[in-house]
């Protein structure tokens, strides 16, 4: 009998994890499958980088940091700030945690109440809406589809608004649409948060660096807002640091001290080792993100064009991330050998198993009609798996 906590019982499985992890199964029965569902850079992580951890250990870096991570880091991301995105931050303000998935859930936890509105818009990245359920908070989702980009309008966000508002949660450059918000844009969304003094924004901007317009534009630059901004990011994308889990929050004062109470009776501090390599990151050179982005653009345009010729699909071009997320729901309702696509899941799911290319359903990110290609693995692999989704694709009638 499972004796799971209500609240774990209501807890869904992260369906991205979930699909790479059906794609390694498979792959392990000798299957060749090609995985485009995780979201993480193929990359290796620069030597500088590595070097750097190399040292801490021998360095003996082996004791508990604080729980906000090392002042010598928070500084190095103080800089960064002010560097990249011309922004004031104390180093106070800043807490380092396992990841930016963890540097989100803190902020919700800290935040977020039972019945309090958490307004996310859609296609959202799949772990919010459900840390916003383990904080007892209940998720006000605003849809946007591909005809208007994948991005909410100032009136849509208003008309979204309660008494309830705690807090929005943006992610520009987007998982899953790699769509990015201009500063106009933004400055259409911050006017309107400009009249709602109460509503916390977080800003998840962990795809800063794979952004193909140009700038990374911050909400946080727009000063009527700005004392109410959470920005979350990390090494993870930016320096092909996932499995390094190392991620951070620059937010107001009150807002950093929560978190550093709730880490610190959680996980404490995130690894020493983890630290110095991230630091290492920002303090050297930078040319490692350019090539790592150059060749995500490469790919993207790639992929939005091999998208282009697969009957049915519609295809937005994204402007970051590394993620194309078609429109595919002209296959719905269609079959292969009497078994019928009844939704992005079914597809996702049928896609693996027929074409052995391994994606995620759009219904996890809140967009059914979508299914998410995480375009982070090389053009040759990107190439043949296109081929075997339009295969697939074609046996459905
Ligand atoms: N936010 C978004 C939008 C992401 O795609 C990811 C990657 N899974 C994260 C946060 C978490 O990143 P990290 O690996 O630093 O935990
Ligand atoms: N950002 C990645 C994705 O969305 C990592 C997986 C996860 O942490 O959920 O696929």
């Amino acid at each position: 009998m499972s004796q799971v906590s209500e609240r774990l019982a209501s807890l869904s499985p992260s369906e991205t994890l979930a699909m790479s992890q059906k794609s390694n199964e498979l792959k392990a029965q000798g299957i060749d499958v090609i995985n485009l569902s995780v979201g993480e850079p193929d990359f290796l992580t620069p030597t500088f980088i590595k070097d750097a951890a190399k040292k801490a250990i021998e360095e003996n870096n082996s004791f508990y940091s604080p729980v906000t991570g090392y002042l010598s880091l928070r500084k190095a991301i103080v800089d960064k700030l002010k560097r990249e995105n011309q922004l004031e931050y104390k180093p106070e303000q800043i807490v380092c945690s396992n990841g930016a998935k963890q540097s989100v859930c803190n902020v919700i936890l800290s935040i977020i109440g039972a019945g309090d509105e958490v307004i996310v818009p859609a296609p959202y990245w799949v772990s919010y809406v459900e840390m916003v359920k383990l904080a007892d908070g209940v998720n006000v989702v605003v849809p946007s589809g591909i005809e208007q980009d994948f991005k909410i309008t100032p009136d849509q966000l208003e008309a979204a608004i309660t008494p309830r508002t705690k807090a929005l949660i943006l992610c520009s450059p987007s998982n899953p649409s790699g769509s990015v918000y201009s500063k106009e844009e933004l400055k259409g969304l911050a006017g309107v948060l400009a009249k709602y003094p109460d509503i916390t924004i977080i800003s998840d901007e962990i795809y800063e660096h794979i952004n193909y317009v140009g700038k990374h534009e911050s909400i946080a630059q727009f000063e009527t807002v700005r004392d109410r901004v959470v920005i979350v990011n990390g090494v993870s994308k930016a320096y092909a640091m996932t499995g390094w889990r190392l991620g951070w929050i620059a937010a107001p004062q009150w807002i950093a001290s929560a978190c550093n109470k709730l880490q610190g009776q959680y996980t404490s501090g995130p690894s020493s080792i983890a630290q110095k390599a991230a630091e290492a990151a920002y303090t050297g050179p930078q040319d490692c993100v350019k090539t790592m982005r150059e060749a995500f653009e490469r790919r993207r345009n790639l992929m939005v064009a091999l998208g282009k010729e697969i009957p049915g699909f519609k295809v937005s071009k994204p402007q970051g991330a590394f993620y194309l997320f078609p429109d595919c729901s002209y296959y719905t309702g269609k079959s292969f050998r009497g078994k019928k696509i009844e939704n992005s899941a079914d597809l996702a799911i049928y896609l693996l198993e027929e074409g052995h290319v391994a994606t995620v359903g759009g219904m996890a990110f809140g967009a059914p009609d979508c299914i998410r290609f995480s375009y982070a693995t090389s053009d040759e692999q990107l190439a043949e798996a296109m081929k075997r989704v339009k295969e697939a694709l074609a046996k459905l009638i």
